[in-house]
């Protein structure tokens, strides 16, 4: 079959590997779709450690071709989409219901072989049957979306708070379209890209702010917050920048939610007196434990559309145009979507 194999930092190759074949536990998916994420761009760029030789992808739908022995609820012919983090359920942290922190997490198309492929394998676990009525491409976004749920969870926005979205790109737009029925009573979003927050003000941004510079991001957010900050900011960048900028949103009180995946050992700084004068609760938001189901619930809802999103549909030999794509953020362009 053909894959997309991540053999070293960018060094990303389209060539022919063996079919895998599914152990008793696990189902052979023929992948229909799978779509680039932040992530891969990371592991590609070598800001994130990948387990190379891996053939990347992690956010992939397709139909179940063949069961393992074992294989209890899913059967050939199943719409599948696989959480891609899985978790064993034996480790400490399994047992102590925080499946993110895994000993031995799977972590598809990151240590084990993903969906930038003609087929792929995964555990019966942690494949989700497709709902009735979800199409490929939107189902391809369960896992951004179970992302974003677990961070709002983290939030625990409650009504008439107001929150500051740092970022527009892909993971800003679900959020900002995720927390317009959230009861926040002012949504603020804030990108250096105007279309973005064009974008995001269909989406249901109350206000945005276009901010090339930190000092003009906190001036308009303090202007349109009676001079007090927002209850809640969600980072959604992943640069240490954004991270520090953070810090001068929130107001006394607020929570700070770090989203973005900042490159692993980067710094950044804060002013601790700040934090303890402010009162300032800072979270972190890891992978998506137990919010895969929610996040099929949404998206077959119809609450959220993913479609705008999609800028970019490819066949699996021109992957690397997607990556490029990525990497340059030409004006229009937010996802990019691989058709194995
Ligand atoms: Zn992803
Ligand atoms: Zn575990």
């Amino acid at each position: 079959m053909k894959a997309a194999v991540l053999e070293g930092i960018e060094k990303l190759v389209v060539k022919d590997v063996p079919q895998p074949k599914p152990k008793d536990n696990e189902v052979l998916i023929k992948v229909n779709c799978c779509g680039i994420c932040g992530t891969d761009l990371k592991l590609y760029k070598g800001d994130y450690t990948a387990n190379c030789p891996v053939i990347l992808g992690h956010e992939f739908v397709g139909e179940v071709v063949e069961v393992g022995r074992e294989v209890k609820n899913l059967k050939v012919g199943d719409k599948v989409v696989p959480d891609p983090n899985e978790s064993c359920g034996a480790c400490d942290w399994c047992r102590s219901a925080q499946p993110c922190f895994c000993n031995n997490l799977a972590a598809y198309g990151v240590l084990r072989d993903g969906g930038f492929a003609e087929y792929a394998v995964c555990g019966e676990k942690g494949t989700y049957k497709i709902p009735q009525g979800l199409d490929d491409e939107t189902a391809s976004f369960t896992e951004p979306v179970s992302c974003a749920v677990h961070c709002l969870d983290k939030a625990a926005i409650k009504p008439g708070e107001t929150v500051a979205i740092i970022g527009a790109g892909i993971m800003g737009q679900i959020f900002t379209q995720m927390l317009k029925n959230s009861g926040a009573s002012r949504l603020i979003v804030i990108s250096r890209s105007q279309w973005k927050l064009d974008l995001a003000k269909k989406s249901g941004a109350t206000d945005t702010i276009k901010s090339q510079s930190f000092s003009q991001a906190k001036e308009d957010v303090l202007r349109l917050t009676n001079g007090s900050g927002v209850d809640i900011v969600i980072e959604a960048v992943g640069k240490t920048e954004t991270v520090e900028e953070s810090f001068s949103l929130a107001k006394k009180g607020g929570r700070i939610l770090i989203f973005g995946f900042c490159p692993e050992g980067k710094e950044a700084k804060f002013i601790p007196f700040d934090v303890l004068s402010k009162e300032l609760t800072i979270l972190g938001s890891w992978v998506n434990p137990y919010t895969f189901p929610r996040a099929l619930q949404i998206l077959t809802s119809g609450k959220i559309n993913l479609k705008p999103l999609i800028s970019m549909r490819l066949k699996l030999e021109n992957i690397i145009d997607g990556f490029k794509a990525m990497a340059e953020k030409p004006a229009g362009f937010m996802k990019a979507l691989v058709f194995p």
